[in-house]
């Protein structure tokens, strides 16, 4: 029989392997943690949407809804469905649909992975995760300034340092069709410096030019029609506005009259955190306001401003940090020999267990159960702060080895090493060394009562 062939992920899309999974964990349980101390409340929606909802959430003529979705026919029914490129669509219509701000505004968070049809490179993928979160129902910079605030205090836990903000206000409709209108004018006497791209964007979605990141039209974008210097009363109030809260909490930015968001929806506040340790894909969370768009889907005029991180960009730059120590899978490792201390291992792992302990029991393999030498190696190896231990001996005295497996807890247990507890103690007496250790050091325990 000649060998199956080997199946691999969808180009583009990637596994999370255990030995990166703590690393999203903490991500996402630190993010989680700071959204909900500003009041931010949990939002899940289907990965799954009607094609519709993004064509007219998003825009037609975006890089997303031009190219990059993966759309289908539903084959059961017809329907014409997309895989979620984003997270604001999905959570606008779920805000519609449950009409979640009819007693006030909503302030919202969300989590989970999305699809673009782009070309695969580095921090650029066909499935990424993002974290976002939208305020719904908010019309002042001052929700905007707490979006951008909650975002600091992020990469301050995190502890990424060098992460910087780029904002901009890219006002309304009709100050944008003013600008719109010079900033034609002047691409077109500068065509012959135009690439291919632009041209194509130069009467669809001209602003998306001033973004490019062809070095060749650097110098001719600098020289564009800043949207900034049609800014009325009121946009520039807001801006002002922003700004003055931001410079009174020490957060760092600069005004970056280019950065734009390229969909119609989006007016006012637009902002980037950005880092250069990423080479080219470097913006790692981009937010704006949304004034327009909740009317636009058939609601009650609802003014809204959110963000989104690219996850995948947020873990590379915390790899960089140098903290990949692999923490320990468990606190217990229970080594055993024979049927009568297999049973009696179980036993104790679900009390162990009972008490908030992580216990891993040996299981056998195609090579066996393993000699105690193995499984001592196994033991070593899961980072496990004990080893209990029971054989023959053990059952015929009612009592366990419990062996300290790291010099962290060998301190918290005295000058002895290994134990004889009796079965019936084991938990107390592991607990107890435990929690002594706790006091010394967070990290590596697992106990939680
Ligand atoms: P770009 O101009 O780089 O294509 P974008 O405007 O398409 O970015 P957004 O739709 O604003 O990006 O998404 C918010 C964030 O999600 C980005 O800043 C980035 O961190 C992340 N992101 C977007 N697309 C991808 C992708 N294909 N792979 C990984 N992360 C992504
Ligand atoms: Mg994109």
């Amino acid at each position: 029989m000649s060998k199956p062939e080997k199946i691999v992920a969808v180009k583009g899309m990637n596994d999370i392997l255990p030995q990166d999974a703590p690393m999203w964990e903490l991500f996402e349980n630190t993010a989680e943690t700071i959204l909900k101390s500003y009041g931010y409340q949990k939002i899940v929606t289907p990965i799954v949407e009607d094609t519709s909802l993004f064509a007219r959430a998003i825009g037609a003529v975006t890089d997303i809804v031009e190219k990059e979705m993966y759309s289908f026919e539903d084959s059961m029914n017809g329907d014409q469905l997309t895989l979620r490129p984003e997270g604001t669509a999905g959570v606008v219509r779920a805000v519609l649909e449950h009409n979640l701000v009819y007693d006030g505004p909503k302030r919202l968070w969300y989590k989970g992975p999305m699809f673009r049809h782009e070309r695969p490179q580095r921090g650029r993928y066909r499935q990424f995760f993002q974290f976002g979160a939208e305020a719904v129902g908010f019309s002042g910079p001052d929700i905007d300034a707490e979006l951008i605030m909650l975002c600091r205090r992020l990469w301050d836990d995190l502890g990424l340092q060098n992460v910087r903000l780029e904002l901009n206000s890219i006002g309304n409709a009709d100050e944008r069709l003013r600008h719109r209108a010079d900033l034609i004018a002047y691409l077109e006497k500068h065509e012959d410096i135009l690439d291919l791209e632009a041209k194509r964007r130069l009467h669809s979605n001209p602003l998306r030019i001033l973004d490019t990141k062809n070095p060749a039209m650097q110098d001719m974008v600098n020289g564009a029609p800043k949207l900034l210097d049609y800014l009325g009363e009121e946009s520039l109030a807001h801006l002002n506005g922003l700004r003055k809260i931001l410079d009174r909490n020490a957060v760092q930015y600069t005004i970056n009259p280019r950065l734009v968001r390229g969909l119609d929806y989006y007016n006012r506040t637009v902002f980037e955190w950005v880092t250069d340790e990423l080479g080219s894909q470097g913006t790692i969370c981009a937010g704006g306001r949304y004034d327009p768009l909740i009317e636009q889907f058939g609601g009650k005029a609802t003014p809204a401003v959110g963000f989104a991180m690219g996850i995948e960009r947020i873990i590379e730059l915390m790899k960089g940090l140098g903290e990949t120590q692999t923490p320990s899978q468990c606190d217990v490792y229970l080594v055993h020999q024979g049927e009568d201390a297999q049973l009696q291992a179980f036993i104790l792992g679900e009390r162990l267990r009972d008490a908030g302990l992580d216990v891993v029991l040996h299981c056998a393999t195609p090579a066996g159960a393993g000699s105690f030498k193995s499984q001592m190696k196994k033991a070593d190896g899961s980072g496990a702060a004990f080893a209990v231990i029971i054989g023959e001996d053990e059952i015929a005295s009612n009592q366990a080895v419990v062996k300290a497996m790291r010099a962290d807890v060998d301190k918290a247990a005295g000058e002895q090493q290994q134990s004889k507890v009796a079965f019936e103690d084991v938990v107390d007496y592991v607990v107890d060394q435990i929690v002594g250790d706790h006091d010394h050091d967070h990290d590596h325990v697992h106990y939680h009562p």
